[in-house]
């Protein structure tokens, strides 16, 4: 059994920037992750460029330059890793929670992971969003040639390739395939590119359509996916494409278990926002805090690294202003 005045889960940038705050306030503290180090951005399309320009990627007053003013993946790896080492961080990588227990009477949190159990007055989830896809929910789903997450065009040269979706991951892996010879045909529900498309990717993606090089079926959907075609429903009507692979861009959501287990309320809308107080950080249970991108239940487009570095600070100041630690056992 470990003791530690804060639990941080989730080793992501905002993870890291709790750890700092909890760091610089003498607390002890430890962050569990389940994978590497900034697991969901080293799961991202190897070729990524952030749409934010770098300095509003910094946590911890540690300089990030870049070459181009919008840092790849690759210099988001080597400067989140630069951090880690510069404060020392004390990271527990490839840890991965499965239990928590809330504070109960004269009983303080516990969280179980597959190679320990802490104690703790105060949680901190930071587990981000990129856990869980958004599935289409039709029959054929489940088939190999079904990708929810992209890696890097390569394998899809020469190949019959949907992309689904039309936001910014649909729009780069559509561009990025059609550019390493796919053939590529994307499949849009609503009318349009969304609005929300980098300004600078979208008259490259608009015009590709626009020529014919990328087909895109919009007021689409895919209702059926075999090995060697898929069937969308149309506006003109049902249509049956030959089809080697399904890149279901479709966005992802927060893994909610961890949430329910901490006893954190969600709200039952369309959003599923978890309950937090929006200046402390704090949830309905006492001692329990949100940070980062997890903050938006399925609002993934609300929180970012750049507007949520400061959800960090926010919690610390709140945990001094209690005064409430546990005699550290380490
Ligand atoms: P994450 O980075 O997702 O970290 C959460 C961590 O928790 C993960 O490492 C995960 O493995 C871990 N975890 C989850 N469950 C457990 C468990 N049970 N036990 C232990 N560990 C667990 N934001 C920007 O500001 N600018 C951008 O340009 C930008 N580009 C983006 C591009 C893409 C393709 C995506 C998907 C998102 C982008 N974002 C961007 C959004 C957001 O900033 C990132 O998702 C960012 O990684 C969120 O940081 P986080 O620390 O809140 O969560």
């Amino acid at each position: 059994m470990e003791q530690y005045d804060v639990v941080i889960i989730g080793a992501g940038p905002i993870g890291m920037a709790c750890g700092i705050a909890a760091q610089k306030a003498g607390l002890s503290y430890a962050i569990i992750e389940k994978g590497c180090l900034v697991n969901s951005i080293y799961h991202y399309p190897v070729n990524m460029t952030f749409f934010s320009t770098s300095e509003r990627l910094e946590i911890g007053g540690v300089p990030f330059i870049s070459h181009g003013d919008k840092p790849t993946r690759r210099e988001a790896l080597d400067y989140y890793r630069r951090v880690a080492a510069v404060w020392k961080l004390r990271l527990r990588l490839y840890e991965r929670v499965e239990e928590i227990r809330p504070a109960g009477r004269n009983a303080p949190i516990t969280i179980k992971t597959d190679k320990s159990v802490y104690q703790t007055l105060h949680l901190i989830l930071a587990t981000g969003f990129y856990d869980l896809p958004n599935w289409l929910n039709v029959p054929g789903e489940k088939l190999s040639k079904v990708r929810h997450y992209f890696d890097e065009a390569h394998p899809y040269a020469f190949q019959k390739v949907a992309v689904v979706g039309a936001a910014n991951s649909a729009v780069d892996v559509a561009l990025e395939t059609y550019r390493k010879g796919a053939e590529v045909t994307m499949v849009i529900r609503e009318a349009s590119i969304q609005p929300g498309v980098k300004y600078w990717v979208r008259p490259d993606i608009e015009n590709r359509i626009k020529e014919g090089s990328i087909r895109a079926y919009f007021n689409s959907e895919i209702t059926d996916i075999r090995e060697r075609e898929i069937d969308l429903a149309t506006p003109e009507g049902p249509l049956t494409l030959p089809n080697d692979f399904v890149l279901a861009m479709t966005g992802y959501q927060p893994d909610f278990t961890l949430f329910r287990m901490a006893g954190i309320h969600i709200a039952e809308d369309e959003q599923m926002r978890p309950n937090y107080d929006p200046i402390t950080h704090q949830t309905n249970q006492p001692g329990i805090y949100l940070a980062g991108v997890a903050c938006g239940g399925l609002e993934t487009n609300k929180w970012f690294i750049e507007n949520s570095r400061g959800h960090a600070d926010q919690i610390v100041e709140h945990i001094l202003a209690g005064g409430n630690v546990l005699a550290p056992s380490h």
